[in-house]
């Protein structure tokens, strides 16, 4: 077997240059030649105690007045070269970063900083003697977060100190570089359980297929390359008190430093991967990683995992008298890899990648029942989705994680559309926020170019477009022009619609009027378009347009009450109605009658613009006509605040002449960045089709759980805009409210997020972000089929 015929002058490891420190014998100088060494060579008489080390002879040397040393016997591998490499680099980051906990090397009687020593076999040891460090090697599990995060910062100050630091053997090949991985694999016949030779071979293959191709263009440096629980110093409460063991330090991708960390603390640790993001964040707190690290970082760590278990059962075979100090080394690696295999390697890689990129903003760490604690305190009632509310850290893509790292399926926001967090709108963002942002009245391209671009997506005859902050805003500001320009004062909404906060759009907006309250004089009701159990249903022949005829109905009754109507506002998806989704005719017949009446139609996008619908931008396109006026928001900015009424210039222009319209940050530099961003990555990752294709998807899963889950009456939708409707009885159609908020409830609690809408909130609302795909889809209906299932017992 490779390596077991080793001599004592050491040989070569897969594809190394020269003696190895992993192969050669260590020295094993008896106690009275160590004492001999510390009092002749050092002038430390004293006690000596023998510690740990993997390939070296360590004593601690305990003179008359109780101060102790390490005298490091070196491994006669390590020449001359390599102990004067990591002697000046030890020497280097006392200069340059004075605070760190390093030992310090004392000089000999001559003054040198180091002496030769001769070992019996004739090989010539390097003895160097330290400045001790007082502390203990912690426990895997003594470490909290706060604990990690230093470490994670320790490693990052460490690195950073080196930066500056060469020496001619800095090219030091030692097999724990994580970057020499491949040469691994020859050795891959020590390790005996079979179930650990597959994780490394795995490991190693995503080595070969993600590291290898980059690791040549990635930042490197000498790195101390083995921060590792065997080699930091903690006092009782976790404090980092030294840092010891220079024998790994080489030229390596700098990266590398961070992942060995990562690896060796911890190692087996149940929550290995939830409290690595402490450590990862310690380290961007000093050093952000670059965008090519952060996607290697999970698979170094994997490699890393891989050397440990080869390494130890390797060495194990070469020295099974050293098994005590050796054999610590796989354990917990074979677990930490079992545990990354498990997520997934890829999984495992957007997660790391994810800590590595930064969550933002440092991380507030407060527990979740304290810190409902102290909202309640300062926030009053204001309302928390879910039965046990979701505390929430990150999001990325349609995954939002909690502080434990828990992810949620986000199946619920559409303000994200392109996906939390997607790098081309928060670059926009932040470049724009790094430039310029101004109120809005100075001429600045971008909230032009975002006009014209608004403008160009829309039917021809709308040619104006106003920027505001919120859907409230927009919405209201729509409501005074069409006030405006009709003269009128009545308003048709739908039962149960929801166009704002203003004191104008609440009275648009019955989902959030008191119980039993009719509202205003001036807003008239229209039953929303329910083709599954309201007055015309879907089987009737022009159903839609028959519900439509309620508008001509409602704007009789306003004109008769003496407040003829200004405006239809409707929200085309119905949304806060249960998720119509009527067919097209209707909005068309209901434009008509408004029209006809004297008003004008708002189409209210907030909801479902911005290609929600999938085959259309806007929803309202859907039907072919042409809205007066047409409000958006909430997905505008991915989550940064913007939103716009588009309307005509003969509306428009009269109003903003009379009122002089100014809204202060309503198309700010930033906001139109991010808008901007925002249609280019719903264009550029054709978020439209995908739409389409995972809404048609998610359907056809739904519609297959109502054979076994009676409370599955209607499934309905448009694109990525989804309502379930559950019912007590197939027949009656009676809303099963009570049971859809245990179902959304029971889905949170299954880590898939949905809301409940509608009048009895009967209906599951189902509104992802748009990247949102037919396998997110597949695990929704998964998590759905398991909550009914336990519905019905
Ligand atoms: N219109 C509709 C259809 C909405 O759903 C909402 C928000 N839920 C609004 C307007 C109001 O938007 P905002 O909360 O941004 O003011």
């Amino acid at each position: 077997m490779i390596g077991r015929d080793v001599d004592a002058g050491g040989r070569s490891s897969p594809g190394r240059a020269g003696a190895d420190p992993l192969q050669a014998v260590s020295p094993k100088i008896p106690a009275t030649e160590v004492e001999r060494i510390a009092d002749a060579v050092f002038g430390d008489s004293g006690s000596i105690s023998p510690l740990a080390s993997e390939r070296d002879q360590n004593v601690r040397v305990q003179d008359a007045a109780g101060r102790s040393f390490l005298l490091k016997i070196q491994n006669p591998a390590d020449g001359r070269a390599v102990i004067e490499m990591q002697t000046r680099a030890v020497q280097h980051v006392a200069k340059t970063d004075p605070e760190l906990p390093i030992p310090h090397v004392l000089p000999t009687r001559d003054g040198a900083s180091w002496a030769e020593v001769p070992l019996t076999d004739g090989r010539i040891a390097h003895a160097r003697l330290f400045t001790f460090l007082e502390g203990h090697n912690p426990g895997t599990q003594e470490l909290g977060q706060p604990q990690l995060f230093a470490w994670g910062a320790t490693v990052a100050r460490l690195g950073r100190a080196l930066r500056g630091f060469f020496h001619p053997a800095a090219g030091y090949e030692i097999l724990w570089d994580v970057k020499h991985a491949p040469r691994l694999r020859p050795l891959l016949g020590h390790v005996q359980d079979p179930s650990h030779r597959a994780l490394v071979e795995h490991a190693l293959d995503r080595f070969d297929a993600t590291v290898g191709p980059v690791l040549g263009s990635l930042r490197a440096q000498v790195v101390h390359n083995d921060m590792s629980l065997d080699n930091l110093l903690v006092d009782e409460r976790g404090s980092i008190t030294g840092i010891t063991d220079f024998g790994d330090m080489t030229h390596t991708a700098l990266v590398c430093d961070l992942a060995v960390t990562l690896a060796d603390v911890l190692d087996g640790r149940p929550d290995a991967i939830d409290v690595a993001g402490s450590m990862v964040e310690g380290y961007r707190s000093v050093t952000p990683l670059e965008p090519e690290e952060a996607a290697v970082l999970s698979d170094l760590v994997a490699a890393r995992c891989a050397a440990a278990i080869v390494i130890s059962a390797w060495r194990l075979d070469l020295y099974p008298e050293n098994a005590e100090y050796v054999s610590t080394f796989g354990g917990g690696a074979a677990r930490l890899l079992q545990m990354l295999e498990k997520v997934g390697f890829d999984e495992a890689a957007r997660r790391f990648q994810g800590m590595a990129a930064g969550a933002g903003p440092p991380s507030r760490r407060t527990p979740t029942n304290e810190l409902l604690e102290r909202r309640r305190e300062v926030l009053g009632s204001a309302p928390l989705s879910y039965h046990r509310p979701v505390h929430l850290v990150r999001g990325e893509g349609v995954w939002m994680f909690d502080p434990d790292g828990r992810r949620y399926l986000d199946a619920y926001n559409n303000v994200p559309v392109v996906g939390h967090g997607h790098p081309r709108v928060v670059e926009a963002i932040a470049a724009q926020a790094r430039t310029l942002n101004t109120n809005t009245r100075y001429l600045h391209e971008a909230v032009v170019e975002l006009a014209e671009r608004l403008l160009a997506t829309m039917p021809g005859g709308l040619d104006r477009v106003l920027f505001v902050n919120s859907g409230s805003e927009a919405n209201d500001v729509a409501w005074r022009i069409a006030r405006a320009a009709t003269g009128r004062p009545g308003a048709i909404i739908s039962e149960f619609a929801y166009h704002g906060v203003t004191e104008a759009t609440a009275d648009l907006s019955p989902e959030e009027w008191p119980p039993g309250e009719t509202g205003p004089l001036h807003v008239e009701r229209i039953p929303a378009p329910d083709g599954y159990r309201g007055r015309h249903r879907r089987d009737e022949p022009r159903w839609a347009e028959r519900a439509a005829a309620d508008v001509a109905d409602a704007a009789a009754a306003l004109a008769g009450r003496g407040v003829p109507v200004a405006a239809l506002f409707v929200d085309p998806a119905f949304t806060s109605d249960g998720v119509r989704c009527p067919p097209p005719e209707y909005l068309r017949e209901a434009a008509g009658a408004v029209r006809e009446a004297g008003g004008l139609l708002v189409a209210d996008e907030v909801q479902a613009g911005f290609g929600r619908f999938g085959h259309v931008m806007w929803s309202f396109q859907a039907s072919g006509m042409e809205p007066d006026l047409v409000t958006l928001g909430k997905p505008m900015g991915n989550g940064y605040p913007i939103a716009a009424i588009v309307s005509r210039s003969d509306l428009v222009d009269p109003f903003a002449k009379r009122t002089g319209f100014f809204s202060t940050f309503g198309g700010n530099p930033v906001g139109c960045a991010a808008a901007l961003a925002v249609l280019d990555v719903i264009e550029d990752e054709r978020l439209l089709a995908n739409a389409v294709l995972a809404g048609d998807h998610l359907r056809e899963g739904l519609r297959s759980l109502m054979d076994a889950h009676p409370p599955v009456g209607d499934v309905r939708g448009a694109g990525l805009m989804t309502g379930v409707e559950l019912v007590r009885d197939r027949q009656t159609r009676e809303p099963a409210g009570r049971e859809a908020v245990a179902v959304v409830n029971g889905l949170r609690d299954r880590g898939v997020l949905v809301g409940a809408t509608g009048p009895g909130e009967s209906v599951l609302k189902i509104r992802p972000p748009l990247v949102f795909g037919p396998d997110h889809a597949d695990l929704l209906v998964a998590a759905l089929s398991e909550v009914l299932e336990s519905l019905d017992t």
